[in-house]
């Protein structure tokens, strides 16, 4: 430590003036060795000359002194003694000529070890860390370049300070733990939070090291001190944004796995783990998952993961889990090829628990064919007469026609062929009847949506009869145009029914207020490809601009008596089929309203 207190920067003496005093002192040691019979060994004073020289620390200037003093000796010597050398002269000029050069020696060689020392401390001053040196009394005696760059304080400011308390150093421990520790294991390492010269805080990773002298006293700490304010604040940002992670993950009921392939190695957020239903310390895997995959969607599972060992870029999948308590849960897991390295693939993505929005979307869904059912016997309410014509109607014809055959039986001859054909026509009307009455039941039901190929023509046929009283009675001129060869719609026959007389319906009214000529189209036709379409058309009020946005919301009405409730179950109804129904406002005055539907050309059809 001494070496490097030495070489600490100071007030170095000015060259030029050291070089004057050793060339004053020369002259006087000369005048006084040569001009004087003084029997002294005067010429070792210039050992006085060649110190002054070292001490400016140049290496050639010294050699020049100790040779010039040399040289001034020898004619010093020659010029006090004419011809006669008596041999205590020579003595003396011996000794003073040994003492210069044993001077110079060790000047140099003292000048060549602080010259070493001197470039060992440039050395830590190139270091980026900084260096600090205090001994134990807290006083600092070394201080780098480093530290002058992270703290603000020069090395001249410095040195000779309270370490502690010129930089406010808070420790993690109170302090005499550090120094006991210390003292016991000669080193210590912890953060400190520090103030610089210019006040600001700074956050220190701080090493230190104890160095004791020769007979084991402690004597100081030399310390490498780095700055982690940085650091700090990117893990505490990153533990904040994996708190939120965490959070989010929780609220949205939303984990995250991610997959490697070939391996299929794996790896689950809490949340997944959560939704898994599985304890912490469970190795994710492939196999883990399909443990909790509901029996009847293995298949499905193992597939997307035979997918995603081929290369696919994007898997997504909705899927039952079969959880221990017996309940079952949907997940929908979408993920995509992240990385593609040295042969491996991982995939990373989302695993969403999506149970509730299913449970909400079956209760809407019920809830949809509730008000559906609900609607439907409001309309066979509307309906009634039209209902009554259509079954009186046959039964008064099995009425006439068991009439006709009791008359052919009670003949005196009774007609057998006449009397059966009245039977026969008697049955076709019950059957009529029956069918009418079933019609109506189904409509009444109250039942799930039941699926099923249905002829369009068909059931644009049955939903006419139905109102058909209502369309005579309104004198209503009806043009009916079907899909040659009819078309076959997968869905729900007696809800579709319930939409196309709901439009009906709506058509009979928007024209018993007007005037003109009340003319109706019911078509249904294939539109391109792979949709039907089903069109009613008719001259009555049209929908103003300022209704049409808001035909099919619920509630949505302009009669007086309406509910708005119509229009909006035969869309629900409609989009439950994938289909899409919308008005148009033709130019010809009146309303169309349009409706298509998925054609069904024999698919097999999974619900
Ligand atoms: P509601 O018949 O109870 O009013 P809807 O949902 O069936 O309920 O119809 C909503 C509104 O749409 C009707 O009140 C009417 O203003 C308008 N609308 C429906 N069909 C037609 C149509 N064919 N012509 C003109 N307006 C219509």
């Amino acid at each position: 430590m001494k070496a490097c207190r030495r070489a600490l920067p100071t007030v170095p003496l000015d060259a030029n003036v050291v070089s004057m005093l050793a060339g004053a002192i020369a002259l006087v040691v000369f005048i006084i060795d040569a001009l004087t019979p003084l029997d002294i060994a005067i010429a070792v004073f210039y050992v006085v000359v060649v110190l002054l020289v070292a001490s400016t620390g140049n290496r050639s200037s010294t050699v020049a002194a100790a040779w010039g003093c040399v040289v001034l000796t020898l004619l010093g010597f020659v010029m006090s003694h004419d011809e006669a050398y008596s041999s205590g002269a020579a003595a003396r000029c011996a000794v003073s000529l040994l003492a210069i050069a044993t001077t110079s020696m060790l000047a140099l060689r003292n000048q060549a070890a602080t010259t070493t020392l001197r470039e060992q401390l440039e050395l830590l001053n190139l270091a980026h860390d900084a260096i600090v040196v205090h001994d134990m009394n807290d006083r600092i005696t070394f201080w780098n370049h480093g530290a002058q760059a992270l703290y603000g304080w020069t090395a001249q400011q410095a040195l000779g300070q309270s370490l502690q308390d010129m930089t406010q150093t808070v420790f993690p421990v109170p302090y005499d733990e550090v120094r006991a520790e210390l003292l016991r294991t000669n080193r210590w390492h912890g953060e400190l939070t520090r103030v610089r010269q210019d006040g600001s805080a700074v956050v220190i990773s701080s090493r230190a090291a104890l160095w004791r002298d020769e007979k084991g006293n402690p004597r100081a700490v030399l310390a490498t001190n780095n700055d982690i304010t940085g650091r700090k604040q990117a893990e505490q940002a990153l533990e904040r944004s994996e708190a939120f992670l965490r959070d989010a993950q929780r609220l949205s009921s939303t984990g995250s796995i991610a997959v490697r392939f070939p391996d299929g190695e794996m790896w689950w957020s809490d949340e997944a783990y959560r939704i898994f239903d599985y304890p912490r310390d469970t190795v994710p895997s492939i196999d883990a998952v399909l443990a909790r995959t509901h029996p009847d969607d293995l298949a499905l599972v193992r597939g997307v993961f035979g997918q995603a060992a081929g290369g696919e870029t994007l898997v997504d999948i909705e899927h039952r889990l079969s959880m221990p308590d017996g309940s079952v849960k949907y997940v929908h897991y979408v993920a995509r090829l992240a990385t593609r390295q040295s042969g491996h693939r991982e995939y990373v993505g989302a695993l969403m628990d999506i149970t509730g929005t299913r449970r909400a979307q079956e209760a809407l869904a019920r809830s949809n064919d509730e008000l559906a059912h609900a609607t439907r016997i409001t309309m066979l309410g509307e309906l009634a007469a039209s209902i009554a014509h259509e079954v009186t109607q046959p039964i008064a014809a099995i009425v006439t026609s068991g009439g006709a055959a009791l008359r052919w039986l009670n003949r005196p001859t009774p007609e057998i062929s006449e009397t059966a054909q009245s039977i026969a026509q008697m049955i076709r009307d019950a059957k009529r009847a029956d069918e009418v009455i079933q019609r109506i039941r189904a409509m009444a039901r109250k039942r799930d949506r039941l699926p099923a190929p249905v002829d369009l023509n068909g059931m644009v046929g049955e939903s006419i009869e139905l109102v058909r009283r209502e369309l005579e009675r309104h004198r209503i001129d009806l043009r009916v145009e079907l899909a040659e060869p009819s078309l076959t719609a997968y869905c729900d026959r007696v809800q579709l029914q319930q939409v196309l007389i709901n439009l009906i319906m709506n058509a009979v009214q928007a024209m018993a207020e007007v005037a003109g000529p009340r003319t109706l189209l019911i078509a249904a036709r294939r539109l391109d490809g792979e949709e039907a379409q089903v069109i009613v058309q008719d001259s009555g009020t049209g929908i103003s601009d300022e209704h049409a946005g808001r035909l099919f919301n619920t509630f949505f009405t302009t009669r007086d008596d309406g509910m708005g409730m119509g229009l909006s179950i035969c869309r629900s109804i409609v989009e439950a089929h994938g289909g899409r129904i919308w008005a148009e406002s033709p130019p010809t005055g009146g309303a169309v309203l349009k409706f298509v539907l998925p054609v069904d050309e024999g698919r097999s059809h999974e619900q």
